[in-house]
């Protein structure tokens, strides 16, 4: 028996524990080496210890540097703020990784397989904005300012490369808006040239203009391979490129940084329909599959989606979502008997 990872479950809000406790079982079903120390968040914590994220779900995180996450509701009109946004902040998790793969058989796209890497901590949503008071309006006008460092430029970047070079990927696209914002997207542009540099003959890198890119990815995205972006950008096409291949249901995210590594499912808590059992556990299977990728447990992974392609190509088992009628526990059933096939 193989000495197993130990990671954190931070099990969510709403559809998460139900989700959760199917990719569990996936997971084992697979032989995934995997400890789990399960820890609250979100309203789940704010109800259970008083508030949404509690020290010892970050001591766990701090720890094991590895945790998979289901989706956590924002406490509305409490004063909090994101539960993901402040995860992201104290590990500072630089890097959202947001890979798009055709699982689907009723997908827009056959076939799509790129990776949008999403600078996550700067740009417009670094949180600098304030409003100017004019005459009797103190918010007659309001300023956001779009931040953008060299040393964040470069590492998101450079992560990119690396991402790339480590999953045999042959192409880095850099998107951004420098012929008009010539400040903030020509630094990004211009550091990205530079650390392009770095990699050639190694890895091909060419840079696009953000709007071309979101008509270019409608028109044909088998042209893309890893796309490099900074933060609003990447999450406008993260959310494109989920619709190309079914929607967020079959996006997992991925939120990196030298610290800490925390995957989980893109889409929300979906408190309409939690509880009833009939959720689709895709998005955080797949999550769950980036962090055997990162634990080095890439066969592994691999068996997983293979399963969970076999599965839903048959179209066994479908939950709700996807015109199906199968439960949360059945469509992981589902999987795990494709996985016993192979095995
Ligand atoms: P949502 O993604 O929870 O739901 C949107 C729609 O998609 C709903 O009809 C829901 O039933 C459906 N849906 C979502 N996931 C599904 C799944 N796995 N299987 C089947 N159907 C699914 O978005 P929302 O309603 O805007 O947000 C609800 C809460 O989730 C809010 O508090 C929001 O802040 C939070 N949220 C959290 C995350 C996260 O933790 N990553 C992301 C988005 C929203």
């Amino acid at each position: 028996m193989p000495t197993p990872h130990d990671v954190t479950l931070i099990p969510g809000d709403g559809i998460g524990p139900e989700i959760s406790r199917t990719v569990m079982d996936i997971l084992e079903a697979a032989g995934a080496p995997l400890r789990w120390h399960e820890c609250v968040g979100g309203v789940t914590a704010l109800e259970t210890v008083g508030e949404p994220l509690p020290p010892a779900t970050l001591e766990s995180i701090e720890t094991n540097g590895v945790a998979l996450k289901g989706p956590l509701t924002t406490p509305i009109g409490s004063g909090f703020r994101s539960v993901n946004v402040a995860l992201r902040k104290h590990f500072d998790l630089f890097a959202n990784v947001r890979p798009a793969v055709t699982l689907l058989p009723t997908a827009r796209y056959p076939d799509v397989d790129l990776v949008i890497v999403r600078e996550n901590t700067e740009g417009l949503y670094a949180g600098i904005e304030h409003f100017i008071g004019m005459e009797n309006d103190p918010r007659a006008v309001a300023e956001s300012v779009m931040l953008i460092t060299r040393f964040g430029s470069r590492r998101i970047v450079r992560f990119a490369f690396e991402y790339a070079l480590a999953h045999g990927r042959r192409l880095v696209t850099l998107v951004h808006k420098a012929n008009i914002l010539k400040y903030t997207q020509g630094l990004f542009l211009e550091v990205g040239r530079e650390v392009a540099a770095e990699y050639e003959g190694r890895v091909e890198f060419d840079d696009r203009i953000v709007d071309a890119t979101a008509m270019q990815l409608a028109l044909d995205p088998y042209r893309f391979d890893v796309i490099v972006t900074e933060n609003m950008f990447g999450d406008i096409l993260s959310d494109q490129v989920a619709g190309l291949i079914g929607g967020l249901g079959f996006a997992p995210g991925a939120n990196l940084g030298e610290r800490a590594a925390i995957f989980e499912a893109v889409h929300g808590s979906a408190p309409d329909i939690a509880g009833r059992g009939i959720a689709n556990p895709t998005s955080l299977l797949l999550a769950g599959c980036l962090m055997l990728d990162h634990l080095g447990e890439a066969p592994i992974a691999a068996s997983v989606r293979d399963a969970l392609r076999r599965t839903l190509d048959e179209r066994a088992a479908w939950t709700p979502d996807l015109g199906g009628s199968a439960g949360t526990a059945e469509f992981g059933d589902a999987v795990i008997a494709r996985l016993e096939e192979v095995a």
